[in-house]
């Protein structure tokens, strides 16, 4: 294990891909949690991207492809792998009604660049934290809107064949899923279609999602937003809340007073008050209405327990 690392770490130099080591992972996600990663690496460009992703696999190193780190729990020990940050492929152009887009760039940056071409379309995702990779990982959605309705194809990596391009029927993007969670497809560029409209309009509609969205949502407090997806014909936030659990505390982790469906670090949360609370949360539901939540952010690192999965 420590030669194969040694020799994917000069590799790593070899090829100029500059690297951190016990990069402190609390510092890359929303959470601000989680111990540090062995190694860090934040390539500058498609080039040294692939590369990274090829030596991970010739040299069997365990990594995670990290977007903007906003729906992500890490574990307070980190990780022992390599974290291959997206934040440096941020690059976006425009044709006519389409827009491409490296998959690094923050949604945040996107929706400003679509609305000042005069786009309408992704208004509905301005407020969300992460990355385009990240959002199309999980078909992010918001206010009736969706990844799914916006993206028309993505070019990927994948270690056995390349990049390939997958067109959005082949994404088979559904509720928080895309079929990049069953493989290690790695998510490059995207093109999304959308229609003209009046800036003013976009920006308007931009705004008033944006005051909606911090009048009803914890966002001045640490979180990974929704702790938990929505149950069939339910809602997480409001099974939470009529369970009495508003403000229910673990260690520096809390059940948010302003929207139940958040766990928020109110104080110096560790990994493991989340996760204990994320177990409480779980079974007092489970307890009062017969219903499973399941986390909606995925775990990174290892626990000694963990909340229950369905994935
Ligand atoms: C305050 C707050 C509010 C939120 N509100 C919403 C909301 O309204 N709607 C919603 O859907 N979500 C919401 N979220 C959750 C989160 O912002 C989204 O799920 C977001 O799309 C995650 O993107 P990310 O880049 O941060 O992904 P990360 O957290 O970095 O990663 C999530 C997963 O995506 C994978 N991934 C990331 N980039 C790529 C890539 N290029 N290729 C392949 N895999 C990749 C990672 O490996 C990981 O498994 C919220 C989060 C917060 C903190």
């Amino acid at each position: 294990m420590a030669d194969k690392t040694k020799l994917f770490k000069s590799k790593l130099q070899k090829s100029k891909i500059s690297f951190k080591e016990n990069e402190p992972l609390a510092k890359h996600t929303s959470f601000e949690v989680g111990g540090p990663a062995s190694i860090f690496i934040e390539p500058e460009n498609k080039t040294d991207l692939i590369k990274s992703l090829e030596l991970v696999d010739e040299f069997d190193i365990r990594y995670f492809v990290l977007g903007g780190g906003s729906n992500i729990i890490v574990s307070d020990k980190g990780y022992n792998g390599a974290i291959i940050a997206m934040s440096k492929l941020n690059k976006i152009s425009f044709q006519d009604n389409k827009v491409i887009a490296e998959t690094g760039v923050s949604l945040k940056d996107l929706c400003d660049e679509i609305a000042d071409n005069s786009l309408t379309g992704m208004e509905f995702a301005c407020g969300i934290p992460g990355s385009l990779g990240g959002a199309i990982f999980m078909n992010a959605g918001a206010y009736g809107g969706e990844m799914k309705q916006v993206i028309k194809k993505t070019k990927l990596f994948s270690n056995n064949k390349g990049v390939i391009e997958y067109t959005r029927d082949k994404l088979k993007l559904d509720y928080r899923y895309s079929i990049l969670q069953e493989n290690n497809l790695v998510a490059l560029e995207a093109v999304l279609e959308l229609s003209p409209a009046p800036k003013s309009r976009i920006r308007n509609k931009m705004e008033e999602l944006y005051e909606k969205r911090w009048a009803k949502q914890p966002m001045d407090y640490p979180s990974a937003g929704s702790a938990f997806k929505r149950p069939p014909d339910n809602y997480a936030g409001l099974l939470i809340e009529k369970a009495g659990l508003k403000g229910r505390k673990t260690g520096g982790a809390m059940v948010s007073k302003k929207h139940a469906g958040f766990i928020i670090n109110a104080n110096n949360a560790k990994a493991t008050d989340i996760i204990e609370l994320m177990i409480t949360v779980q079974d007092e539901v489970k307890n009062k209405f017969n219903v499973q939540l399941y986390p909606e952010p995925r775990f990174l690192g290892q626990f000694d327990k963990l909340p229950a999965l369905d994935n």
